[in-house]
């Protein structure tokens, strides 16, 4: 879902305004990433998967 709140991106490790990325459950916490970022990560996981 769509961060509420300014964060850390885990992935690159810049400033998430609200509503630019979203939040995950992880760990007993929570974790923020772009929604960039995470577009990016599902396509390399996807590259992957297809070699
Ligand atoms: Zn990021």
């Amino acid at each position: 879902m769509r961060n509420k709140h300014p964060g850390t991106c885990y992935r690159c490790n810049l400033r998430v305004e609200v509503g630019q990325g979203h939040f995950e459950r992880h760990a007993g916490g929570w974790r923020t990433q772009h929604a960039d970022c995470a577009i990016k990560a599902r396509q390399s996981k996807q590259e992957q998967q297809s070699k």
